[in-house]
């Protein structure tokens, strides 16, 4: 049972200021969102933030994380915000 739902606006620079293309195949990634049901007493509660947007409270049970993320249609590929950070770290590196 799902006690409540949170959605999770990772990367929003990266999401707001250019499209992202796919690191394997170079297709243009588009967004989507990728879904994880925490419970807030699991040790892993501890990687999630489970605090209200706008208030002081904060979710108890179990939490669907609605987390954005990056898709590609083509190799049908999931990226996370943070392996596209990295990936992106890699290649300036090069330069
Ligand atoms: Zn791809």
């Amino acid at each position: 049972m799902i006690h409540a739902t949170k959605i999770v606006n990772e990367g929003g620079f990266l999401f707001m200021h250019r499209e992202q293309h796919c690191p394997e195949c170079n297709q243009l990634l588009e967004v989507a969102y990728m879904e994880e049901v925490v419970n807030s007493n699991s040790p892993e509660a501890k990687y999630y933030d489970f605090s209200m947007t706008g208030c002081r409270g904060v979710f108890v049970g179990n939490v669907l994380f609605r987390i954005r993320c990056f898709y590609c249609t083509s190799c049908e590929k999931v990226f996370r915000v943070e392996q596209i950070k990295e990936i992106e770290k890699g290649m300036t590196k090069k330069h």
